[in-house]
């Protein structure tokens, strides 16, 4: 996703290389084909200038050490600042003390959320946890099954409705299959009677932000009071998904982001922008459809990878 990014800023810096000094117009001049290079990935506006503000300042100023040529200090410089606006350290998910830990997903349709929840289920398997995965998405036709699918994909199981009876049985609680809050609160219910120790909850999305959805996703947040509300955000629809994301920050809140579909060969930089923008840290990141194409977010491996 990042391979344009990452020539045109290596191209950038490469021009540095066997200066023995550089000016404040090299630092300029290079600062100006860093920023073009930005903002054609599709980086926000405002991220790009403040962090070409950074650079610009550390560059000036920096002292040359013994081991680094100049052009090497400024490659070090833009790798850490890069670094910065992905978040700087590596978030981990934060379990609770008391189990079930409840991760709730948020976005909008078609973001990748029950794909996901399928990747995370499997991931914490991985790492020594019991996962239920709890489908509240009753607004797609097709979600509840699709996330059955992902599930046993995954040898995770799936805490859903039967169309047309009560949620956690026949009439146990007293709810009907078309309610996202009650099934979202039964599925934590099963979690907690039957030892399971994370709670993943699949939510409904929409084609575009409405108040509706955010009202509903409100709703299952204060119902399951989760321990991380992630939101999921594809990597490939350009500036929206910075507008996408203040949505969700202000309509229902996230502790952390997940960026899918980095596989596509879109341009990517504003999903980069989401940390900058939100103050919420990336936490995974889905690079494909199956299972294992998914890891935890780790900024200095991305500022690797799109330096080059
Ligand atoms: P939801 O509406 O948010 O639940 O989205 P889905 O999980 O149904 O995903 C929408 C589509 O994107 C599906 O066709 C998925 O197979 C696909 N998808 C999800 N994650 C990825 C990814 O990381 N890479 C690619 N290439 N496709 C993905």
């Amino acid at each position: 996703m990042f391979d344009s990014l990452s020539d045109r800023l290596t191209g950038a810096l490469k021009d540095l290389r066997g200066k023995g000094r550089l000016s404040d117009a090299d630092i300029d001049r290079t600062c100006r084909e860093i920023r073009l290079a930005l903002l054609e990935a599709d980086v926000s506006l405002a991220v790009v200038r403040s962090f070409i503000a950074r650079i610009k300042e550390r560059a000036k100023g920096a002292e040359v050490s013994g081991a680094l040529n100049p052009a090497q200090t400024v490659v070090k410089i833009v790798n850490e600042e890069l670094i910065g606006i992905l978040g700087g350290e590596t978030r981990r998910v934060r379990f609770a003390k008391n189990p079930p830990t409840v991760i709730m997903l948020a976005g909008l349709q078609g973001a990748g959320k029950t794909t996901l929840a399928g990747k995370l289920g499997n991931w914490l398997k991985q790492q020594g946890h019991t996962p239920l995965l709890v489908a509240c998405d009753l607004q797609r036709p097709g979600a509840v099954s699709q996330l059955q699918i992902v599930g046993e994909r995954a040898g995770v199981p799936v805490f859903a409705p039967h169309p047309g009876t009560s949620v956690g049985g026949e009439g146990a609680l007293g709810v009907t299959a078309g309610d996202p809050v009650s099934v979202a609160q039964a599925g934590v219910d099963e979690a907690r009677s039957k030892h399971y120790d994370v709670v993943v909850i699949d939510t409904a999305g929409r084609l575009g932000i409405d108040a509706e959805l955010m009202k509903q996703a409100s709703d299952i947040r204060d119902a399951t009071s989760p321990d991380e509300v992630l939101f999921v955000v594809d990597a490939m629809i350009g500036q929206d998904a910075v507008t996408t994301a203040e949505a969700f920050a202000d309509g229902v809140g996230f502790t952390g982001v997940v960026l899918t579909k980095l596989d596509g060969d879109a341009r990517g930089g504003a999903a980069l922008s989401v940390r900058e923008v939100t103050g919420q840290p990336i936490m995974f990141a889905s690079s494909g459809e199956k299972l294992e194409d998914f890891d935890v977010f780790h900024p200095d491996r991305m500022a690797s990878r799109i330096l080059g």
